[in-house]
């Protein structure tokens, strides 16, 4: 079985005969379908991530079903369904005992850290783990932690979105932000989408999309058109090319969360207008176990159906530069 490496930052993903080891004491092994690719790896190819110890299998979206056991392992059997966190989180610290493990400091990232999921075995500590429910396909076992998951706590848990609320999306065709249009519209929000890829549009109104805003404009202008005041919220996953435009679009006591960074450099902050529209800007990390046992409900039903395109192993390298030229619509899935 072949396994993908990142042997040196910003060289390319190598494929190598790989056998996993045996787990741990509080490890499963997992064979997956699918695994998730995200910009992450991208970003931590390039080296934009501290504790990434090389040579490591990269990527952090991982689902399947439990085929080994270590001994300690209680609440897992052989052939269950499971879905990953992105991390390990330490169990101890203040946030993991208050079920905010998002925030554990300590926490090991897949991929990163430790192995990940770009080999069809993959070893996961149960502390990261939750059951699948039936009727959850295949496609939305390993993405469900880093984007529904995380979605969801960014919308709902830090927006606190609220019915009828008017939720400004940015990079809304990447593989996040298709997944938000429908994750704002399951929760009774009114989706508007930001893209720069004229023929995304199309594909963004067939999910929900409400509204279409375009990043070659000032499309906080139109944003203010569409709602009369400004979005409630702006769920902001671009970063330093759409931030100043975004801050913009929100009304007086809107909400801007930030869950992405695409191209990591720091951004201007007008203070005099956070003030005087009372605006507050969140930063919102990964998702819970809570979260993702939330997610995997909601992926049970037709509401979130997987928007993504699927490669094999051996393409990967290609496939990240598909994601870097945006020629994918929605989550890239590697298929074993
Ligand atoms: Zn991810
Ligand atoms: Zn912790």
């Amino acid at each position: 079985m072949e396994a993908g490496f990142l042997d040196k930052l910003n060289s390319e993903i190598v494929l190598r005969d790989y056998v996993p080891p045996e787990p741990g004491d509080d490890e499963v092994t997992i064979e997956q379908k699918y695994t998730g690719v995200c910009f992450r790896d991208i970003l931590t190819q390039q080296g934009f991530f501290p504790r990434v110890s090389l040579p490591v299998i990269p990527g952090h979206e991982i689902g399947g079903v439990v085929t080994k056991k270590g001994k300690n392992v209680k609440a897992f059997h052989i052939g269950d369904r499971v879905s990953s966190l992105i991390y390990i989180p330490c169990g101890k610290c203040e946030f993991c005992r208050s079920g905010n493990e998002n925030l554990c400091p300590n926490k090991i990232a897949y991929g990163e850290g430790i192995n990940g999921g770009y080999s069809r075995y993959v070893n996961a500590n149960e502390r990261s783990l939750v059951k699948v429910p039936d009727n959850v396909p295949d496609e939305a076992v390993p993405i469900a932690a880093c984007v529904i998951a995380m979605l969801y706590h960014a919308i709902a848990k830090v927006g606190k979105i609220k019915k009828g609320d008017y939720v400004l999306i940015t990079g809304a065709g990447g593989g996040v932000g298709v997944h938000a249009v429908q994750m704002v519209k399951a929760l009774g929000g009114h989706p508007i989408a930001e893209t720069s890829s004229k023929w995304k549009e199309e594909k963004l109104y067939k999910l929900g999309a409400e509204y279409i805003v375009s990043s070659n404009s000032d499309y906080n202008k139109d944003v203010k058109k569409i709602t009369g005041t400004g979005a409630d919220i702006v769920l902001e996953d671009v970063g330093i090319a759409t931030f100043s435009k975004s801050l913009r679009s929100l009304k007086t006591g809107g909400r801007l969360v930030v869950i992405g960074n695409l191209k990591p450099e720091p951004v201007e902050l007008p203070l005099g207008l956070i003030i005087l529209k009372g605006n507050s800007i969140k930063g919102s990390i990964s998702s819970t176990r809570e979260d993702l046992k939330k997610a995997l409900d909601l992926s049970k039903s037709s509401i979130l159906p997987v928007i993504g395109e699927k490669i094999k192993l051996s393409e990967i390298n290609n496939g990240y530069k598909d994601m870097l030229d945006k020629k994918i619509f929605g989550r890239l899935l590697i298929k074993y």
